[in-house]
């Protein structure tokens, strides 16, 4: 059927017009205590079911499949996969953006799960689905989000 086809490149995409208001509120739990404190540390942290061995990035405390508590905890390394993207050209307020920002759905091979977060120094005809990245962790680290600027294409593994 036209249109449910799913591009690969950006420039492929169709346009997608009008508004998509997502707003949230997250509280970080056990779990996600664990994982904001690793990325103080410059780490991201995956859970790991006992039962079942699913990994999971973000951790979560149950696994989602047999719904044992998770109990091992491991770091784990770059790089991860582009998995979507999108490109931003306002902001929240509907203003315009100096710049485009590029948001990606970011997995990690081994795991479950993903983070959703911005990518940087991805020259435009290089952006695409599949594309290997790292993060790069701000200087000051507040256990938050913001620990990550944002990703960037994998420099040690390509
Ligand atoms: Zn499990």
């Amino acid at each position: 059927m036209a249109g449910l086809e799913k591009p690969s490149r950006w420039q492929d995409a169709p346009p997608l017009y009008g508004e998509q208001g997502v707003w949230h509120q997250y509280t970080y739990g056990i779990a996600g205590e664990k994982f904001f404190r690793s990325l103080m540390e410059g780490k991201l942290l995956a859970a790991t079911c006992p039962e079942c061995g699913r990994r999971y990035l973000p951790p979560q405390m149950y696994c989602a499949d047999c719904f044992r508590r998770t109990e091992e905890w491991e770091e784990v390394k770059p790089p991860g996969v582009v998995q979507s993207f999108t490109i931003l050209h306002r902001d929240l307020d509907d203003a315009p953006l100096a710049e485009p920002q590029v948001v990606a759905f970011i997995s990690f091979p081994g795991t479950c799960g993903g983070i959703i977060h911005l990518l940087g120094e991805v020259p435009r005809d290089e952006l695409c689905i599949g594309l290997l990245v790292e993060p790069v962790f701000a200087d000051e680290r507040k256990g938050r989000w913001q620990d990550i600027r944002y990703f960037r294409p994998a420099r040690s593994s390509q």
